[in-house]
């Protein structure tokens, strides 16, 4: 089975915790657009410079931009066996651009985890995150510790507050995802590739629900 999956999901979810871990157990590349995203502002590309400003701000980055830079990774080789896409679509013309693209290479998606999450236990995940500017590994500073305090286990490197889980940030990151990702809920369930889990789950009880639908 060729998995080609996407994670839906407020910030803060455990989506890209859990992206990596499923990534490892099925061989196949885990694909964050905040993650890519953010690597092209350290580049300082010029589609680095023009996200910077609505990442910070906790506004999504223009659906082209986005579109683009996807559309060049899953044309990569590693995608044909699968991937895990977190992060994207983020908006119904995202998801409509996903789809034409797949069309395109005649691999469709074939299932889409919804966490459902609460909001308290997102604001306390983002608000105690650390991520490192180096591997983008994430830490929490009570539930997924470091073991050495405000150091990255897997590089060494410093762990660092991301500028948009600043409460301000949050707050506004969550209005966003009502009002401009959530409608993919829908979107997807009418296409019957949606199953939802619950993203209030620590990572291990979590790790087991998501097992059920593989
Ligand atoms: P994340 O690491 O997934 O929380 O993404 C961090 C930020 O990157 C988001 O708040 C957006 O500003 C931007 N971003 C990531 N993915 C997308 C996307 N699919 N569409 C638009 N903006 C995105």
């Amino acid at each position: 089975m060729t998995w080609r999956i996407v994670l839906l999901g407020p910030p803060g979810a455990g989506k890209g915790t859990h992206a990596k871990i499923l990534s490892e157990r099925y061989g196949i590349p885990h694909i964050s657009t905040g993650d890519l995203l953010r690597s092209q502002i350290q580049s300082g590309t010029a589609l680095g410079k023009r996200a910077k400003t609505f990442i910070d701000n906790g506004r999504l980055v223009p659906d082209d931009l986005v579109v683009e830079m996807v559309k060049d990774r899953l044309g990569e080789p590693d995608v044909r066996a699968g991937y895990i896409l977190d992060g994207f679509p983020r908006t119904v013309e995202q998801a409509k651009a996903l789809d034409e693209m797949l069309k395109e290479n005649k691999a469709p998606l074939n299932l889409v985890l919804e966490f459902d999450t609460s909001e308290a236990v997102i604001i306390n995940r983002l608000s105690g995150r650390r991520t490192c500017a180096r591997c983008n590994a994430n830490y929490h500073v009570r539930n997924i510790p470091p073991k050495r305090e405000g150091i990255c286990d897997q590089c060494g490197s410093p762990l660092v507050q991301r500028k948009d889980d600043q409460p301000e940030t949050i707050r506004k990151r969550l209005e966003v995802y009502e009002r401009q990702t959530a409608p993919l809920i829908e979107f997807y369930k009418q296409r019957q590739l949606l199953r939802a889990v619950n993203g209030d789950l620590e990572v291990k009880p979590l790790q087991e629900e998501l097992a059920q639908h593989f």
